[in-house]
């Protein structure tokens, strides 16, 4: 069985699916293709309503949805619950202020004619997500694009195919066309043949640097426009006039929402050394009140981490950390629960020839570097492959802001936790791939932004020095 959700607190194996029929993904994108045909002579106005209509349906399901979601991937109940409301609001943002943000541009120009770029779908998109955000990672591709037209395939996590049934199911009680979404549980040589299809237009793919290079590689080889919101190595950076006091209630949760497993995650705290030490000691006091424990309940503050695999992995990161010389300065220790939790830990002391300096860490494990000057801070942030967020600290936010446009990243917060916020560009820059999803520049990711000009008879007076033949001498 190719699909399959296991608990992670209870080790249960809940349910199996297997690889989608030859049969299901003609289906889907014929479907698709036909509905991208009758949308392409719609307005977006026009799915404005359905679109409110989904984020209803999200709110009024928002129990089952979560719990859906916990058993799926692990994450707290609460924190589920949360992300429902968020997915709700970007559903809501994109059907209110869609249609006016894909309104035809009017061009000022020197051509004859009237200059207009008209916005229009480009056709059926493929969207392979990860398990992290069940359904955030759905939607931050689904509102906008349903909004311009482009209906939608989903491929999702191999372990999260409850969650990717339940969002479609949404989709479906809507009155929004069936094939607006359809989830396809697709093997990765699957991928690659759905991405050839003619009928695809565009891929955006959220995940991991070895699947992105893989889904970019097929993307690009059919010459399909594609988006990657890959990992990031984010850096939290605490300036010498930081306030200790609000940095060390944010420094925490920066790092352990979501069990650390957050694209945007605080991965690397760089911090002056005048505020080091209190720092250090703040964060192992916070880490140590984690209350593991079943993440439906909610007294549990501390949830397992999404498998068994993702489990092994961080702990042989952590084991090679420390062999090749960095220090334990907190956690590490197993927790007497079955499931898959790991102990929230503080590495330091970690070098640059150490794996753990450059690799991404994806789950609770916090390192700390301490430097001594605001450039070396910068520096620091900079030297990694990766450029996905990041946050400052400043007693003074314009010099905050200052250090900010210093990071080479696609979003920096400063003096505050990050948000991600349907207004607000998601996306990154080095090996965290390019793009953007959410706000205007998501809505128009994938768009066919066509030139028309219109003259009402032609003038060849005004071409001089255009790309236009001229007449034999
Ligand atoms: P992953 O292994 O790349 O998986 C993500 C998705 O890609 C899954 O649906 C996966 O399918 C699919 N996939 C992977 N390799 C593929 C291939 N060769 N061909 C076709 N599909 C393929 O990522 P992950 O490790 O689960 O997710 C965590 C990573 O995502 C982290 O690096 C995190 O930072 C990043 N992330 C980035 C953002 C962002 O917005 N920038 C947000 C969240 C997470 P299977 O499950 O079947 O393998």
């Amino acid at each position: 069985m190719a699909y399959k959700t296991v608990n992670p607190y209870t080790n249960e194996v809940v349910k199996e699916y297997p690889y989608a029929t030859q049969e299901q993904i003609e289906s889907a994108l014929s479907n698709a293709n036909d509905l991208y045909n009758k949308w392409k002579l719609e307005v977006p106005q026009s799915r404005a309503k359905q679109l409110h209509e989904i984020a209803d349906l999200m709110r009024q399901n928002s129990d089952d949805l979560a719990k859906t979601m916990v058993t799926d991937m692990g994450k707290l109940l609460r924190e589920a619950k949360g992300e429902v409301e968020l997915c709700a609001m970007i559903a809501d943002y994109f059907a209110d202020h869609g249609a006016e943000l894909l309104k035809t541009k009017k061009l000022e120009t020197i051509a004859t004619g009237d200059a207009q770029v008209k916005k229009h779908p480009l056709g059926t998109l493929l969207m392979v997500e990860p398990w992290n955000f069940p359904y955030y990672q759905i939607m931050r591709v689904f509102a906008p694009n349903f909004m311009v037209g482009n209906p939608m395939l989903l491929k999702h996590a191999a372990i999260t195919p409850g969650s990717a049934l339940a969002f479609e199911k949404i989709v479906k009680d809507s009155s929004a066309p069936d094939a607006s979404l359809t989830n396809l549980f697709l093997n990765y040589d699957q991928v690659s043949d759905v991405i050839a299809d003619p009928r695809i237009q565009g891929v955006a793919l959220t995940g991991s640097e070895r699947g992105g290079r893989s889904v970019a590689k097929a993307a690009g080889f059919n010459l399909k426009k594609n988006t990657m919101e890959l990992g990031g190595t984010d850096s939290f950076i605490v300036l010498d006039d930081a306030d200790i006091d609000e940095v060390t209630k944010i420094a925490w949760r920066a790092r352990l929402y979501n069990a650390g497993q957050v694209c945007t995650s605080s991965k690397r705290f760089i911090v002056a050394d005048n505020l080091y030490d209190q720092f250090v000691a703040k964060l192992k006091e916070n880490f140590a009140k984690g209350k593991p424990g079943d993440p439906m309940d909610n007294q549990t503050t501390l949830a397992p981490m999404n498998s068994e695999k993702a489990k092994d992995k961080l702990q042989s990161q952590v084991d090679e950390a420390i062999e090749k010389g960095a220090t334990l300065a907190y956690g590490n220790e197993p927790v007497d629960l079955s499931g898959q939790f790991f102990q929230p830990t503080i590495l330091t002391d970690i070098k640059p020839d150490n794996p753990a300096y450059s690799e991404e860490m994806f789950g609770p494990v916090a390192q700390v570097y301490k430097v001594s000057s605001e450039q070396e801070a910068i520096d620091l942030a900079n030297d990694s492959d990766l450029g996905l967020g990041g946050i400052v600290f400043s007693g003074d936010p314009k010099r905050g802001e200052k250090v900010a446009s210093k990071i080479e990243t696609g979003m920096v917060f400063v003096n505050n936790f990050m948000v991600s916020l349907p207004e607000l560009p998601f996306g990154g820059v080095k090996n965290s791939g390019y793009g953007r999803e959410m706000s205007d520049l998501g809505l128009n990711a994938f768009v066919n932004e066509q030139l028309i000009v219109t003259a009402t008879k032609p003038n060849m007076d005004n071409l001089a020095g255009g790309l236009v033949a001229t007449d034999p001498e």
